[in-house]
């Protein structure tokens, strides 16, 4: 499957996703339908499925307008208000895009009805909130016993395993990781690398399971308790 980032807002990343042998097509999270829909038009791609992992309105705000330009389909958590859902996910379900096949687990924390789709034959995972590079989520809803559960169980996938968050906010998280870490030479090393590449405009996303278990202090915490204080630190830390 080719996946394809459409920006939008300051910095969301829309990820566009086409499978060649169906013809089909899907959105996670378009909080915006515009720049999903010309993006989709240039490439000659019609949408027939949104995938959503929560109900924040930068990650659903486009549903309505692109299930009545394309016809999609919407399939989104099944515990939370998701504008147009056709389809209710919850864990242990799946989403299909031809042959490719997802499955639905429950990554609490950012919101309560927080849903990630990992495709583990892809080696590919839409991680919405819950896990960023270098960082993690707002707990806007969740105990920190939930999300830092969450990240484990997305850590526990294959290391090779491409993480597609929905936000560019590696630089002000790897600015806070050396922060929490000074002497770390993993963390320094990523964080001169995302300084080089956001200097000249490139995306820092997808990461990899591996990059996250070496350089992510939130995944490294060792326990739910000292996830709880680096989250609090992170939440008042300006970089
Ligand atoms: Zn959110």
């Amino acid at each position: 499957m080719e996946i394809v980032a459409v920006p939008a807002f300051a910095d969301n990343y829309l990820w566009l996703i086409h499978d060649e042998a169906s013809g089909e097509t899907a959105v996670v999270d378009p909080g915006d339908a515009a720049p999903v829909l010309t993006e989709a038009q240039k490439r000659g791609w019609t949408i027939t499925q949104v995938w959503n992992t929560h109900w924040h309105p930068d990650h659903t705000g486009g549903n309505l307008a692109i299930r009545e330009a394309a016809g999609a389909k919407v399939s989104g958590p099944a515990t939370e208000t998701i504008p147009g859902r056709d389809v209710d996910l919850r864990e242990g379900d799946e989403v299909r895009l031809g042959n490719h096949v997802g499955r639905v687990i429950e990554v609490p924390g950012h919101t309560l009805g927080h849903i990630a789709l990992i495709f583990d034959e892809d080696r590919v995972a839409f991680v919405g909130d819950t896990l960023f590079a270098m960082g993690c989520g707002r707990l806007f809803e969740g105990t920190p016993e939930q999300m830092y559960r969450s990240l484990q169980r997305l850590t526990a996938l294959a290391p090779e395993t491409r993480l597609y968050c929905a936000h560019e906010y590696t630089l002000s998280n790897a600015r806070f990781a050396a922060h929490a870490a000074p002497h770390d030479a993993p963390i320094a090393a990523r964080l001169a690398e995302v300084e080089q590449q956001r200097a000249k405009g490139e995306r820092t996303v997808p990461t990899s399971v591996a990059q996250e278990l070496a350089t992510n202090p939130f995944v490294r915490a060792p326990d739910a308790a000292e996830f709880a204080r680096l989250r609090r630190d992170k939440d008042s830390f300006r970089s």
